[in-house]
């Protein structure tokens, strides 16, 4: 397993990670399978979605505010009740096809941390399988 460092700079931000999920395959020595990327938090999450036009990541943030309003009436104590449910939304993992070393995403497509109660650093778990 390989495991990255993500410094997120906003309390919502999705981080464009698939550059480090591609440099994992080569150091994971991998050539065809697939891949498991893992975030290990409560209130970040993993998606695949368009990588070509920056808006479409903002209306995704755009829903997901308007679905789960950070102010809302949580139980949760912390405080950041929103970041939970934004992230069971989202997702812990992805997975993604291996083809001759590269990762085999869709054209539009990119790997994409979720960052529902930044800024903080996070971590991103890659295995193979
Ligand atoms: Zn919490």
């Amino acid at each position: 397993m390989k495991r990255y460092s993500v410094r997120t700079g906003r309390r919502t931000e999705f981080v464009p990670v698939t550059d480090l999920v591609q440099a994992a395959v080569r150091e994971l020595g991998l050539r065809e399978g697939v891949l498991t990327v893992f975030v290990p938090h409560t209130t970040a999450g993993i998606t695949i979605n368009e990588n070509a036009d920056p808006d479409v990541v903002r209306d995704v943030i755009t829903a997901l505010d308007r679905l789960v309003p950070w102010d809302g009436d949580w139980a949760h104590g912390e405080g950041n009740a929103a970041a939970h449910v934004k992230a069971s939304l989202m997702g812990s993992s992805v997975r993604v096809p291996v083809e001759e070393g590269r990762l085999r995403l869709g054209t539009w497509q990119g790997v994409f941390l979720c960052e529902f109660d930044g800024p903080r650093t996070r971590e991103l778990w890659v295995t193979a399988g």
